[in-house]
């Protein structure tokens, strides 16, 4: 098609507007070559899956070493604070001109164990099979650990401007005892406390049936709180049954406590996160999920959302029942009787008060009821923040169809520790997988896609260059 004098002036026109619109932010990060980072990316992702840092024993002094040998070429102020034999923590820093509080991109070095004979290829190997990454760590977290690398690295390459601190905090031991952050804060707060923000594991972004992806911001955790209840009575023969034996009563308790319907009070993250999937749900479910407060004033609705597994945890403190001791022989009526419930506690709550609803729900003084863990109370972080803001966007930049969603993780992840220090702690990472490869974690075949590899080191980038720099 010609293209008449009067249409090309538009055009023109048109071309100098979205020149002009761009930010020097944007300039500078188009500017940038991706493609040899990316391919380096991958490269050193393989190197640091072949660091076996198992954890027991962890050795993690190997994989502080590996990221002191990258920031040191860069030339990267860094320190490797080694706290016992073989365990060791790395703190890295690019300096901003201290208008804006440090950003901390957190990650653990250790992997859970791996036994060989159930992975298709060794699992400290790093191989790639079918564009898929293999090894322990793959995504438990040495993928997010080495992009929060990639990203220092191409900060000083690439003369990032920085309004804000940029610090990688590797830690040692997260997946035992925590006794890498534990010292960290306990001997070096100051690295930490000043930061506005932190990044680390506890994001997940599952591609769903159709190919939408949710992703999700871990912006807060329950907290366990693990509780032993112990039945004593009279000990006896099995043949002349006791009606009120320690096993009885016990047996009686531990009914009501599992039919206990404990309240339900949703966060405001968790009633964000039903707003923000609401667009994953058929009607009616997809109103009721876009205010999931007034919906749950509906008995009915209350009980179905109760009744599914995936939403319940996310509504209540929990109850489950798991370790159950009685007699050691059929014949023996034992005059001690004891069971474990893992409770999990929203945040917010208070542990004593949840004691004394479960005293009252027990009702039996003559069982004990004795916490059995070191309780840390749970807490959370807002969304309401420019750095979720940006995550939302950068997500949205490379797929505009994701649903991005706060989410309240069941389990546990160290940002607990980090927010009673002070920073606004997100788990987030620039990776989306299958729900088949997100099974992996933990388990044979850990892997990620190459191809989300090479695409979060430039999405963690800009998320990191919009927060740090200018936004
Ligand atoms: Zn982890």
């Amino acid at each position: 098609m010609k293209i008449s004098a009067s249409t090309q002036a538009i055009v023109l026109v048109l071309c100098a507007c979205t020149a002009t619109a761009q930010t020097p932010l944007e300039r500078y990060l188009q500017g940038i070559a991706w493609q040899p980072y990316q391919d380096r990316a991958v490269q050193l992702l393989q190197e640091y899956l072949r660091i076996d840092t198992s954890n027991p024993p962890g050795n993690e002094l190997l994989a502080a070493e590996f990221f002191h040998r990258l920031f040191d070429e860069q030339g990267i102020p860094n320190t490797v604070y080694t706290y016992a034999p073989g365990r060791a923590n790395l703190y890295a820093v690019l300096k901003g001109d201290g208008s804006l509080r440090p950003l901390v991109l957190l990650n653990h070095t250790d992997v859970v164990r791996a036994e060989r004979k159930n992975w298709k290829v060794p699992p400290f190997s790093g191989e790639i099979l079918d564009g898929e990454i293999y090894g322990r760590g793959a995504l438990d977290m040495k993928d997010e650990g080495l992009l929060q690398a990639m990203v220092m690295l191409i900060a000083a390459r690439e003369k990032l401007p920085l309004k804000r601190d940029l610090v990688f905090l590797a830690t040692a031991d997260e997946e035992v005892g925590d006794s890498g952050s534990t010292w960290i804060i306990e001997n070096h707060p100051e690295l930490v406390r000043e930061a506005e923000y932190l990044i680390t594991e506890g994001g997940s972004n599952l591609i769903h049936q159709g190919g939408k992806t949710v992703y999700g911001i871990g912006v807060a955790e329950k907290a366990p709180f693990w509780i032993r209840m112990t039945a004593t009575g009279r000990g006896g023969h099995g043949s002349i049954p006791i009606a009120d034996s320690a096993p009885n009563r016990l047996a009686s308790a531990m009914d009501r406590v599992v039919s206990w319907e404990t309240p339900i009070r949703p966060l405001p993250s968790v009633e964000q996160f039903f707003r923000q999937i609401a667009p994953m749900e058929k009607e009616p479910r997809a109103s009721e999920f876009r205010n999931i407060r007034k919906a749950l004033e509906n008995p009915a609705f209350a009980k179905a959302l109760s009744q599914d597994e995936n939403f319940n945890y996310l509504l209540r403190d929990t109850v489950s029942l798991t370790v159950l001791k009685g007699s050691p022989q059929t014949n023996v009526i034992p005059d001690t009787a004891f069971c474990e419930l893992d409770v999990r506690l929203l945040p917010g709550e208070d542990p004593q008060d949840f004691l004394a609803q479960l005293r009252s729900v027990v009702a039996d003084d003559r069982i004990e009821l004795e916490p059995i863990t070191r309780f840390r109370k749970p807490n959370s972080s807002a969304t309401d923040t420019a750095l979720y803001r940006t995550i939302e966007r950068v997500v949205h930049e490379y797929n505009p169809q994701a649903l991005v969603a706060p989410t309240l993780n069941g389990g546990y992840t160290e940002c607990q520790m980090y927010r009673a220090v002070g920073p606004t702690c997100y788990g987030f990472i620039p990776v989306e997988v299958t729900p088949e490869q997100e099974a992996t974690e933990h388990a044979a075949n850990e892997r990620v896609p190459v191809e989300q590899v090479r695409r979060g080191v430039r999405m963690l980038y800009e998320v990191v260059a919009r927060v740090a720099g200018e936004q």
